[in-house]
């Protein structure tokens, strides 16, 4: 039996934005670099990418730091790679694709699959909420304020505060839809330009609530549907996008 991590190419792309924000050294140098190769997946046909190698390494530039992971993903069928240094939370929520049976396990949850319907079933697996289509933010994510969705909503109930991670559900005040919202923060210690990510999760019932809260981050950045607001080290605006 043979299991093998796969790398959704929404997460891929997420990875890729930390890694370069930390200054990993198999990381995107520059917004450009990033842009050049968001084109570029968007261009793959592949949904999920296949991990082919991964090691942990705990240095950038000889110092030591919080353990990442080194990995090798494959681009194409035909041996193209690429190596990238992803954080190890975001790394050990990947899915895993188990070759004999064609399932996939996502955060510890056994779907199971049918062979070359990997797409289809990711999504499954992920799927824990509907599109929030009544809200006017899910079309015009462009239009959401400077400071994200909590701009424009009410405060609930708040979860968790620790100092550089809070947890609570937020109310849309335009149309009454509720979000799980996670921010999370980075200390910059050589500039004070903390990056700064807040993740939006539609929720409807007190069931997908609980099961949020259950979730730890890199969990978290498998549920769909879900909106990112990050505002990245020296980014003159903030990173929006809906992954769904
Ligand atoms: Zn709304």
């Amino acid at each position: 039996m043979t299991k093998i991590v796969v790398f959704p190419k929404e997460d891929l792309l997420v990875a890729a934005k930390i890694g370069m924000d930390r200054g990993y050294n198999r990381s995107m140098k520059s917004e450009a670099e990033l842009k050049k190769f968001s084109t570029e997946l968007e261009e793959m046909e592949a949904v999920n990418l296949a991990v082919s190698f991964s090691m942990v390494h705990e240095h950038i530039a000889c110092v030591k730091v919080e353990p990442y992971i080194r990995a090798v993903i494959q681009t194409d069928g035909k041996g193209s790679n690429i190596t990238l240094d992803v954080d190890m939370e975001l790394f050990n929520g990947l899915p895993v694709y188990n070759t004999d049976t064609g399932d996939f396990e996502v955060a510890g949850r056994v779907i199971p699959g049918v062979r070359n319907s990997t797409n289809e079933k990711v999504a499954e697996a992920r799927a824990i909420t509907a599109n929030p289509t009544g809200c006017a933010y899910w079309n015009k994510p462009e239009e959401i304020p400077s400071n994200g969705l909590i701009e424009v909503s009410e405060l609930i109930e708040r979860f968790d505060d620790t100092s550089h991670l809070m947890h609570a559900l937020i109310k849309c005040r335009e149309c009454g839809q509720l979000y799980y919202y996670e921010y999370y923060d980075e200390i910059d210690f050589e500039d004070g330009d903390d990056p700064v990510y807040m993740t939006y999760i539609p929720v409807d019932t007190d069931e997908e609530i609980e099961r949020l809260k259950a979730m730890s981050r890199s969990e978290l950045m498998s549920v769909v549907p879900r909106l990112h607001f990050d505002i990245p080290k020296g980014a003159d605006a903030p990173l929006v996008r809906w992954v769904a």
